[in-house]
């Protein structure tokens, strides 16, 4: 990408982003703790093959848990499967996954996984039903566009898996998955009463909010050990106010070069982000 047009993209993704290093996530991790939230930070970056970019995301994985440790930080990390490995061999995925959850464990933190687009979908629940059993400090994120993840709810649920649920951020064509914004919300709903009603611990990762609102409702009837969870800087007018009514909300902070692509999947969930971006072009 050419420097201005990076610039410019750049000054309307600082939204949505920490910025290009660690140092950076973990000042906007302290700084979002300073507002009650908790905080999940992740390292952009994803469907590579190259094993030494995997290594290198891995051992960042590693350095962010340290930090996280030391400076004391309310929060944890999300990791995406072919960032570290996936892409390449499920074994090398499993063995890098392994090492940052054994560290996390140390420090008595928990790991997220991200869910990506649906080729990645079998390999990233067949490596977590596997890991689940002897590690229980380990989440992953379901997408209620995808068909498949009413039948994967209810094979993970009596596992103890500890379910993020979403409505899916990536386009998807075929049969696979819901097209129909209001399919996906209904599906939203059947699962996320499916998590209130038999789940253990679960996080609700959206800022619609009517499904915001269905939540709290399913909270008044079930107490349930659950956690909204938004982007940072996504739906800011809400997070206070969920906090002040004893909700745990938990800001997903990513950070690093790769800021472009992520960006562009928040630009194309909503039409005035374009706007944001156009008038940072024409000042
Ligand atoms: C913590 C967290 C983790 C996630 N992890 C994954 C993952 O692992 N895999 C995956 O596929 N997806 C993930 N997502 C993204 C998710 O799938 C959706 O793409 C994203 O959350 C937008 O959907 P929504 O539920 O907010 O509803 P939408 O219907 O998209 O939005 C509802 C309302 O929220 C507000 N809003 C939503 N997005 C924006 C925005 N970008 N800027 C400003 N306002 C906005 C608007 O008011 C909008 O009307 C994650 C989301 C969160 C919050």
């Amino acid at each position: 990408m050419p420097g201005i047009t990076e610039k410019l993209l750049y000054r309307v993704a600082r939204r949505w982003i920490a910025g290009y290093t660690l140092e950076d996530a973990i000042r906007v991790a302290h700084n979002a703790n300073n507002r009650k939230l908790s905080v999940i930070l992740n390292r952009l970056g994803e469907h590579t093959p190259d094993e030494k970019l995997i290594q290198g995301y891995t051992e960042e994985y590693l350095k962010l848990l340290n930090q996280i440790q030391e400076g004391k930080i309310d929060g944890t990390i999300s990791v995406k499967p072919s960032q570290l490995g996936l892409a390449a061999s499920p074994s090398l995925y499993g063995t890098n996954l392994l090492r940052i959850i054994e560290r996390a464990e140390a420090y008595d933190e928990f790991v997220w996984i991200d869910m990506e687009n649906s080729p990645y979908t079998e390999g990233t629940l067949k490596t977590y039903r596997e890991i689940l059993p002897g590690h229980r400090q380990l989440g992953v994120c379901l997408q209620a566009n995808m068909k498949r993840t009413e039948s994967d709810l209810k094979d993970l649920i009596p596992r103890g898996g500890i379910i993020r649920l979403v409505k899916g951020a990536y386009p998807e064509t075929g049969e696979l998955v819901y097209k129909k914004r209001s399919d996906v919300d209904a599906n939203y709903v059947r699962l996320m009463t499916m998590l209130f009603e038999g789940g253990g611990r679960f996080a609700i990762g959206t800022h619609d909010g009517k499904l915001i609102d269905k939540a709290r409702e399913l909270a008044k009837e079930q107490k349930r050990d659950f956690e909204f969870q938004m982007l940072k800087g996504v739906r800011d007018d809400i997070k206070p106010t969920l906090i002040e009514e004893g909700y745990r909300v938990s800001e997903y902070i990513p950070y690093g070069p790769e800021w472009y692509n992520y960006s562009k999947r928040r630009m194309r969930e909503r039409k005035r982000n374009i706007l944001l971006l156009l008038r940072s072009i024409t000042g």
